[in-house]
């Protein structure tokens, strides 16, 4: 998501929403004995090296230990490669702030989740992996969806208890504004926020049975939309969607992760779409969407890029026309070269 600079006449900040980790490669998860993911406790932790052990068994193979340092320094370098490609796609000037939100892609799913692939994201994007961020009395909830499971993970019991607080201080927010700013006693020692709904973003949809409902240029094929979702691996579980929706009352549910564009309203008042995948690797129409979006209101627009298959087809074109031309400068060069030799014979011959 890319908060943009441009404000229209309603006051409404622009702002770019790009669905951005499926642009990444998932690489495979490297898996360490001693990892216990979700589990463990807080703390910047790496994991174990193996230091101390032999470099090498007794018959010439690599050990244990050597074999596990070469898996965390290959996941550590296809890491920062990823991070470096992220930066130079995204690339944008001083004045326009760039907020990421948390994915399957960069901290695995829950299974894979550990403390350590969190504390990576949130160190290199700077930011705590669920938060509210704020512009001009906009609040954007940003939610860590991965860890949603509510099987009591110690990172997800982290994460409900972050939620649960931005829900105390967004609700007290509103009682206050209602109540004459006069702080109420429940409300001691919230943060205060500006008093409108938040708008949710999370990787993960909110549960849904299926895409059967979905229209538009870039939902799922119809072959795919009767396919059913997967609780906590397509969508999140029904429960911890009721969670959200009863917390946050959110104005406007953006998702991702299905890689297929689809609008839905929960509970016949929280609208939800799904913004589609930004890579011609998932589909042949990646589209962003541009919202405009004020205190009260919003705007979406979705924007495509060029279909693949059209990118492909101008690029054979083009360079079937070049080899046309080569073709055709090389007969003429041939004709000429033809052509002066006998003029030259010609003239040897007269003389
Ligand atoms: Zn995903």
């Amino acid at each position: 998501m890319d908060g943009g600079r441009a404000a229209d006449s309603a006051g409404r900040r622009s702002l770019l929403l790009l669905r951005v980790s499926h642009l990444l490669p998932h690489h495979p998860q490297v898996r360490l004995a001693e990892d216990q993911p979700c589990t463990g406790r807080r703390g910047h932790r790496r994991p174990a090296d193996g230091l101390g052990g032999p470099r090498h068994s007794a018959v010439g193979h690599p050990s244990p230990g050597s074999r596990r340092r070469t898996l965390v320094r290959q996941a550590e370098e296809h890491w920062e490669d990823d991070v470096r490609r992220f930066h130079r796609m995204f690339r944008h000037s001083t004045d326009t702030e760039l907020v990421v939100l948390v994915g399957n892609h960069d901290i695995g799913f829950h299974y894979e989740m550990d403390w350590f692939k969190l504390q990576r994201f949130e160190k290199v994007f700077n930011a705590s992996s669920t938060r509210i961020v704020t512009k001009k009395g906009v609040n954007f909830l940003l939610v860590n969806s991965v860890a949603l499971h509510g099987d009591g993970c110690p990172i997800c019991q982290s994460v409900e208890k972050e939620l649960i607080k931005l829900s105390r201080d967004l609700n007290c927010s509103l009682q206050n504004s209602q109540s004459g700013s006069r702080v109420m006693d429940s409300c001691e020692g919230s943060q205060l926020y500006p008093p409108t709904p938040p708008i949710m973003l999370q990787h993960y949809p909110l549960f849904r049975v299926s895409d059967a409902g979905c229209t538009g240029q870039d939902a799922a094929p119809p072959e795919d939309r009767h396919l059913l979702f997967r609780e906590k691996y397509d969508v999140l579980s029904k429960e911890a969607s009721q969670r959200l929706l009863q917390w946050f009352k959110p104005r406007l549910i953006l998702s991702g992760h299905t890689h297929s564009g689809c609008e839905v309203l929960h509970d016949n008042k929280y609208p939800e779409i799904s913004v589609p995948s930004f890579s011609w690797r998932n589909r042949n129409n990646p589209s962003f969407i541009l919202a405009s979006v004020s205190p009260g209101s919003y705007a979406l627009s979705k924007c495509f890029l060029p279909e693949e298959s059209t990118v492909i087809g101008v690029y054979c074109s083009a360079g079937a026309c070049l080899l046309l031309l080569l073709l055709a400068h090389c007969l003429w060069m041939k004709g000429l070269l033809q052509c002066l030799s006998l003029c030259l014979l010609g003239k040897h011959k007269s003389l």
